[in-house]
């Protein structure tokens, strides 16, 4: 298709399984996967959600240049490598990235990855709380840091160029995939 996407929001906001209803949608989109100082949690698998590294491994790289963007979230590095972004577009794919908006500010300065920037919100705060608490992932202590975040993050929603809000996982696609075949059709009619 000739683009990419990013998806930034909040923690908890649904990011993730949109990232992956998009690319179980669209064949020809791959998710890029992170590196990241964070520890795994119980359901993620190390190559899969992310390729887990320790500090040490996390610096060297940033050192040898290999990531495109990388940014300390709660404590943690994350960071989109080149190489792996590079080898999936010679194999003529198309990327969506879940990453925040320090990583999109970065992400942005290639312009040649015609990036579509979607920040997805969810509700309200009330309703974040009972997401983060209900997947149970965190303990209390980071489901706080991740509520007390919330209100750093929103403020970025204007280095997008959509925000669409979550309150119900399929209408929130259902306005992502329209904005993917807006354009799609708008690269179309440069052929
Ligand atoms: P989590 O620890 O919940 O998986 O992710 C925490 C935050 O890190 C999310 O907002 C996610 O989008 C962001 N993130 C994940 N990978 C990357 C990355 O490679 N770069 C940046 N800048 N942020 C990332």
């Amino acid at each position: 298709m000739g683009f990419n996407i990013v998806l930034s929001s909040p923690s908890g906001a649904g990011k993730t399984t949109i990232t992956k209803k998009i690319s179980q949608k669209y064949p020809n989109i791959k998710i890029s996967i992170s590196h990241t100082t964070r520890k795994p949690r119980p359901n993620e698998i190390d190559g899969v959600d992310y390729h887990f590294v320790n500090k040490d491994k996390f610096e060297s790289l940033i050192k040898e240049n290999s990531f495109f963007e990388h940014a300390k979230i709660f404590d943690n590095y994350y960071g989109t490598s080149k190489k792996s972004v590079n080898k999936l577009h010679e194999e003529n794919y198309d990327v969506v990235f879940d990453i925040d908006w320090q990583g999109t500010k970065q992400l942005s300065n290639y312009k040649e990855l015609n990036l579509i920037k979607i920040f997805i919100l969810p509700p309200d705060k009330k309703e974040l709380k009972k997401r983060l608490i209900n997947r149970n992932q965190d303990n209390n202590q980071t489901v706080e840091k991740r509520l007390k975040q919330y209100e750093n993050d929103i403020q970025h929603w204007f280095d997008y160029d959509y925000v669409v809000i979550n309150n119900d996982l399929e209408s929130c696609f259902s306005q992502i995939e329209k904005i993917i075949e807006s354009h799609k059709k708008e690269k179309m009619s440069f052929i």
